[in-house]
């Protein structure tokens, strides 16, 4: 990560902006405005990523937000520009997401600081190791002139491939239920124990992920994904007697996801009822949707309409920085089209023109937010 904010550093010297690394690891740097004291607009994504990764993930949208600042040639804009690259966004090393993130919006707390990694380092620890100092975490946080922050990133899905467009408005990210659900029977003979006299976790739990899967089919933007089970006690010739899966089911509306996560546990209640089972959930995690911000959405809108493509709306199924900046700060995000839908993979691509497509539209937006004085004038719209 040293030699990335050395590289990413080089980068943005000829355009005379001074680059500092925050205590939480994320690298800013703020290109000046026509006036000393005007406020700012954060632009950025994340730079770490995942183990056998692609190369586009997060750091593409830094990249943008960079060369949106070269095309500027100098010109100052009312508002200053603010580059981030964050740490810490995939939450690989300490299963915690968002760690550089949560540091702008004062959430990287005491207990943040002490989760450990798989060697027993904790945050604290790897802040110092880094060579800074997590004394300072708060002064991370956002300044309150902040306007809003956009962030740029690949779909890291097939829709807008399907639909041959290169770039969408990102208009929320969808909420998001983890759970456990636990079939138990009676582990037996395969052989000696008739059809009619078994009580197999295993069969119930087939007829529930059919379930699960119809169930989603039915209500438009549902996601719904049974991506584990273990099965007890796992040989050919013993009849299940415990059934471990897991469910994740994610959708913009939270009423839509907590409703229909509320019928799938309902339904595997009466299959279990019927099959003489019993039944164990518990909810691993909850997370709520966040919607980006409509005036930003728009001007997202509009921009890409002035590049000549069409203006795609869309929801993320996945997590990004721009979903906790949103608690503090208008949020909004740029989809590019990903070949293939193909993510955290050396597979993972992007098409050079749809860059350029972003990087026009990152300029048209910079250019229609400039002429918005109730954007960069009114001191409302910064969230509280
Ligand atoms: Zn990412």
């Amino acid at each position: 990560m040293h030699d990335c904010h050395r590289e990413i550093s080089r980068w943005l010297e000829p355009l005379g902006v001074k680059v500092r690394i925050d205590s939480a690891g994320n690298l800013r740097a703020v290109y000046a405005a026509t006036e000393p004291d005007a406020p700012r607009l954060l632009i950025g994504s994340h730079l770490d990523t995942v183990p056998n990764a692609g190369a586009y993930d997060g750091i593409l949208g830094v990249v943008v937000a960079i060369r949106l600042l070269e095309e500027l040639q100098g010109r100052k804009l009312p508002f200053a520009i603010e580059v981030l690259g964050f740490s810490e966004e995939e939450g690989v090393r300490f299963g915690t997401p968002f760690i550089g993130s949560r540091a702008l919006v004062g959430r990287l707390d005491q207990e943040l600081l002490d989760a450990q990694d798989a060697q027993g380092i904790s945050v604290r620890k790897a802040i110092e190791n880094f060579g800074l100092n997590p004394l300072n975490i708060s002064q991370a946080a956002l300044e309150n002139d902040t306007l809003g922050y956009l962030e740029f990133h690949i779909e890291q899905g097939p829709i807008l491939e399907s639909l041959h467009q290169p770039l969408a408005a990102v208009e929320a990210i969808a909420g998001q239920s983890r759970l456990e659900i636990t079939f138990s029977g009676r582990a037996n003979h395969a052989g000696t124990t008739p059809m009619h006299l078994r009580r197999d976790a295993i069969a119930g739990a087939a007829e529930w992920i059919g379930r699960v899967e119809r169930a989603a089919q039915a209500v438009p933007g549902l996601v719904a994904t049974v991506g584990r089970i273990d099965a007890k006690p796992g040989a050919a010739n013993v009849i299940a007697g415990e059934v471990r899966l897991t469910l994740d089911i994610r959708h913009s509306s939270d009423d839509s996801r907590t409703r229909a996560a509320g019928g799938l546990i309902w339904e595997a209640q009466d299959i279990a009822a019927r099959r003489g089972l019993s039944l164990r959930e518990s909810t691993l995690l909850s997370q709520r949707a966040v919607a980006m911000e409509p005036f930003l959405t728009e001007q997202i809108e509009h921009a890409i309409l002035k590049t000549g493509c069409k203006p795609h709306r869309m929801v993320s199924g996945a997590g990004h920085d721009a979903m906790i900046l949103a608690e503090k700060v208008p949020a909004a995000m740029i989809f590019l089209r990903t070949p293939g839908g193909i993510s955290h993979d050396p597979a993972e691509s992007v098409a050079a023109e749809d860059v350029e497509k972003a990087i026009q539209c990152g300029l048209h937006l910079l250019d229609q937010l400039a002429a918005s004085p109730e954007f960069h004038k009114s001191p409302t719209f910064t969230k509280g």
